[in-house]
């Protein structure tokens, strides 16, 4: 992201929603030097960011748009690490098999030419990144810039740094509505009715999201699938990357413990959730070596917010002043772009270019 320089004194934002979008938005916007104030219901590590593989990536099967806007963040993420150095981002790369070998080759082929750092590897490269895994693939891609964080306290540290930076932060304060005048949002209303003034609010709330705006006249058809992961007992350094394998998705994370799924937007949990983890469970020992002590510590099961084509929904409501939203799926990996753009929108009005896909008008018309 480029810098920019602060806004002075410029009227108050109120951000609804301290998971992983909304903390990146109040930070982009307290770096700006703007007046922001978190609100959340809970406290900063988001509902879906708390439950979230946390896989940092511009991968396979994304239109050419949403892979540059993808790659934008995966740069947003660089620069936001070196800035807030609590976020401890763990650029360890991936390695992935889980596509037909001629769906590797092109993947690696057409990638590589746009600057992201993908190659193939075989067998015996494959054993040497990853040795825990028992049956390396004979070809897969590497992918050097990909990176996973520990999602909630990536969100509690962007909020910290917020702020630092003169936000203030609002935890246990469930937004019951938003305020609105003429059909203008002038703030939020809290359970006990208090208002809270602000020239502009950002709704970043998840799957609560359509809700809250809805009395604005904004329609945001949201899907909110369920994905189960898995998570072990911890374990001493096993993987080097994240392995994306045919059958399973896992990665290690900074405590030790291996997270996975059948997807990285984890296993549908179907009628039996235990069962299913336990399935899960299976997968990943076939996946290792048979000398590692595996023990499944436990699963969870999140609900991704996804509006119904399937990306983004961010910006600016044309026709409603002083309301923005912010809700997707994949929004570990987008989080710094839809920060830095949706806080320069706001306190500038200008429109991002990446963003022109990921409008909400597309639903509202
Ligand atoms: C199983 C699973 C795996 C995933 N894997 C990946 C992945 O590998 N890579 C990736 O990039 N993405 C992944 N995702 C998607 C990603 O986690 C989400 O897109 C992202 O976490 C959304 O963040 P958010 O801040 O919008 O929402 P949330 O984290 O849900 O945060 C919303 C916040 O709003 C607050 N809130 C709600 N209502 C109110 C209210 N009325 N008043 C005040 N506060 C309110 C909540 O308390 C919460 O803190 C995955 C998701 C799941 C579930």
């Amino acid at each position: 992201m480029t810098s920019h320089p602060p806004v002075p004194s410029h009227p108050p934002v109120i951000v609804v929603g301290a998971g992983i979008i909304g903390a990146s938005i109040a930070w982009h916007l307290a770096r700006r030097g703007a007046a922001v104030t978190l609100v959340d219901a809970a406290r900063p590590g988001g509902v879906a960011t708390a439950a979230s593989f946390a896989w940092i990536n511009a991968s396979w099967g994304n239109p050419e748009p949403y892979v540059r806007l993808r790659m934008a963040a995966m740069a947003g993420w660089r620069g936001l690490d070196a800035e807030v150095p609590a976020l401890n981002v763990a650029w360890t790369g991936g390695l992935l098999w889980d596509l037909p070998e001629e769906d590797l080759r092109t993947f690696a082929a057409e990638r590589s030419a746009t600057g992201y750092a993908v190659r193939l590897v075989d067998g015996a490269e494959a054993h040497r990144l990853e040795p825990a895994i028992a049956v390396p693939p004979t070809l897969a891609v590497h992918a050097r810039g990909e990176a996973a964080v520990e999602p909630a306290a990536a969100a509690e540290a962007l909020a910290a740094a917020a702020v630092q930076r003169g936000a203030t932060v609002r935890t246990d304060t469930p937004v019951a509505a938003l305020s609105l005048a003429d059909g203008r949002v002038t703030g939020i209303v809290l359970a006990d009715g208090t208002v809270i003034a602000a020239d502009h609010v950002v709704v970043a709330a998840g799957i609560a999201t359509p809700a809250l705006v809805a009395p604005a006249g904004v329609t945001l058809p949201l899907k909110d699938p369920p994905g189960l992961l898995i998570r072990t007992a911890p374990l001493p350094k096993l993987l080097n990357g994240l392995v994306m394998a045919p059958a399973l998705h896992v990665r290690q994370a900074a405590d030790g413990r291996l997270v996975a799924g059948a997807d990285f937007g984890g296993a549908d949990p179907g009628a039996d959730a235990a069962a299913t983890a336990d399935r899960v469970f299976a997968d990943l020992r076939s996946l290792l070596a048979a000398d590692v002590p595996l023990t499944l510590e436990g699963f969870n099961v999140g609900r991704r917010p996804t509006p119904a084509d399937g990306f983004p929904a961010v910006g600016r409501i044309a026709g409603v002043e002083g309301l923005s939203v912010a809700v997707m799926h994949s929004g570990v990996t987008l989080a710094p772009a839809i920060g830095a753009f949706l806080a320069d929108e706001v306190l500038t009005g200008r429109r991002e270019p990446l963003l022109a896909p990921y409008r909400p008008e597309r639903f509202i018309g």
